[in-house]
């Protein structure tokens, strides 16, 4: 008889594990019966969401640097045996062609919808059963180390029996419901190490209560730059940079997405209050530079400080910036640049290329696009993704605690994972024929 793959989860990582056991891209004798169940009413429905739709499903670039993880050996590990390359190919086999903008990696179509329904038609081509509606509650061990899914399908309680099962339940990022809570409950039930699951590349609430603060985002709000943003922690220093949008409540964009994961453990798993953000909102150029740029405009005496960093910095910016100055450091800095000698200029200079903000808190798990934390990674094998305390039990994707920046690398864990843990099964069950 066949042995039976139960996957829970029909997302990226879910349906690639399915398609590589499948025999898809992996050459086994079809030896099994696999079934996916996911909760959603159709599947891969976060894929649709993926690249503002556009679904960027990996990177040039990928190396383990751009994986947040307790021991960066194992992301490398799991990408040396999958790969960016590998992906790429996959995906060519399932007739689609990527395009690469800067690394990103895209379907040719630019549409997320396109790999969603590549993946469920060579699914359906490869026999996998996919069952919708089907929520999983519990999963238990039989005393022959077979396993029963406790479910509720389409609102009825059924059980379904596996030999095999793959945990690709992913996290609630991006999601109304909660749909993983009672798989995190088994997964700890039956002995895994779980670090709680926190929002991550999600925007951060800035500390308002300096009136300072309260006007420039409420003016700034809006605005897009460039900036390089840092923050030090226990001697540690985190930087990035790349696109800043300050919104209303805070900031946003990709470089405060990049430091989200650093920023969310400390608040909402350490409960840290005291996060200090220094802006640079002219990375590009030091200090000097922009000294004796600013000194070739003196030649305009009447010129205002506003018109002057206008000439370097979005105007609403500037103003904001100019007046956060004022408020916090120097209320006596008068508007013109005559009244504005070199070592004044240069405070302020300084102030914009350290702008201090103080971070309250994280966007919630709805308004982010991963989680950080899940299954401890030693718990899990190396080489095949099985749990090390249950025999047969797997692991894919976001569940485990690994995750990845922005730019597809968080896709691309999806891809290796599965296929990881896909290959394993489909190897164990021509052993065990
Ligand atoms: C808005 C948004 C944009 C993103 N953009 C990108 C991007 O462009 N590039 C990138 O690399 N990453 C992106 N990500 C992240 C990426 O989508 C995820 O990291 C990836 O989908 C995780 O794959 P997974 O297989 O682990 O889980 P998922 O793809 O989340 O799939 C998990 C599946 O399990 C099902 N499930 C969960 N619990 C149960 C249960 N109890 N019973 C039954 N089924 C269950 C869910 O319904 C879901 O279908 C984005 C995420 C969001 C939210």
């Amino acid at each position: 008889m066949k042995k039976r793959l139960i996957i829970i989860g029909a997302g990226a990582s879910g349906m690639f594990a399915a398609l590589v056991a499948a025999g898809s891209h992996f050459e086994n004798k079809n030896s099994l019966d696999i079934i996916i169940l996911d909760a959603n009413d159709t599947p891969g429905k976060k894929i649709l969401m993926t690249g503002n739709g556009r679904c960027n499903l990996c990177n040039i670039n990928t190396d383990d640097s751009k994986y947040y993880c307790t021991n960066k050996q194992f992301v490398k590990s799991i990408l040396e045996q999958f790969g960016q390359n590998e992906v790429i190919q996959a995906f060519r086999q399932l007739g689609i062609t990527l395009k690469d903008k800067n690394g990103y990696m895209y379907p040719a179509s630019m549409q997320a919808l396109t790999v969603s329904q590549s993946l469920i038609s060579a699914l359906r081509i490869s026999g996998v059963s996919l069952v919708n509606n089907c929520y999983v509650q519990k999963i238990s061990v039989n005393p022959d180390n077979t396993f029963c899914l406790e479910v509720s399908e389409n609102e009825n309680q059924k059980q379904y029996q596996g030999d095999y099962v793959i945990v690709a339940c992913g996290s609630n990022a991006g999601l109304k419901s909660d749909n993983v809570s009672d798989i995190i409950k088994s997964i700890k039930c039956l002995g895994h190490r779980f670090n709680r699951l926190v929002p991550s590349l999600c925007s951060l609430y800035a500390d308002k209560r300096n009136d300072g603060y309260k006007e420039f985002f409420k003016k700034v709000s809006g605005v897009r730059t460039e900036i390089k943003a840092g923050l030090t922690y226990m001697g540690e220093k985190y930087f990035a940079t790349g696109e800043l949008q300050v919104t209303e409540y805070g900031l946003s964009g990709i470089v405060i997405f990049e430091l989200s994961h650093v920023i969310s453990t400390l608040i909402n798993r350490e409960k840290k209050s005291d996060i200090n953000l220094d802006i640079d909102f002219l990375p590009e150029y030091d200090e000097v530079e922009i000294l004796a740029f600013l000194k070739s405009q003196l030649h305009y005496p009447k010129k205002s400080l506003l018109d002057l960093f206008s000439g370097i910095l979005n105007s609403k910016l500037a103003l904001g910036l100019l007046k956060l100055y004022t408020s916090l450091c120097d209320s006596s800095t008068k508007p013109f640049i005559k009244n504005c000698p070199d070592e004044k200029m240069l405070q302020l200079l300084h102030f914009i290329k350290n702008a201090p903000f103080k971070i309250k808190g994280t966007n919630d798990t709805l308004h982010s696009q991963v989680c950080s934390g899940g299954v401890d990674i030693s718990d899990i094998s190396w080489d095949t993704l099985e749990s090390n305390v249950i025999k047969n039990l797997y692991f894919t994707g976001e569940i485990i605690d690994v995750d990845g920046i922005c730019g597809g690398y968080n896709l691309q864990w999806a891809w290796s994972t599965g296929y990881i843990a896909g290959r394993s099964i489909a190897n164990d069950s021509n052993i065990a024929d």
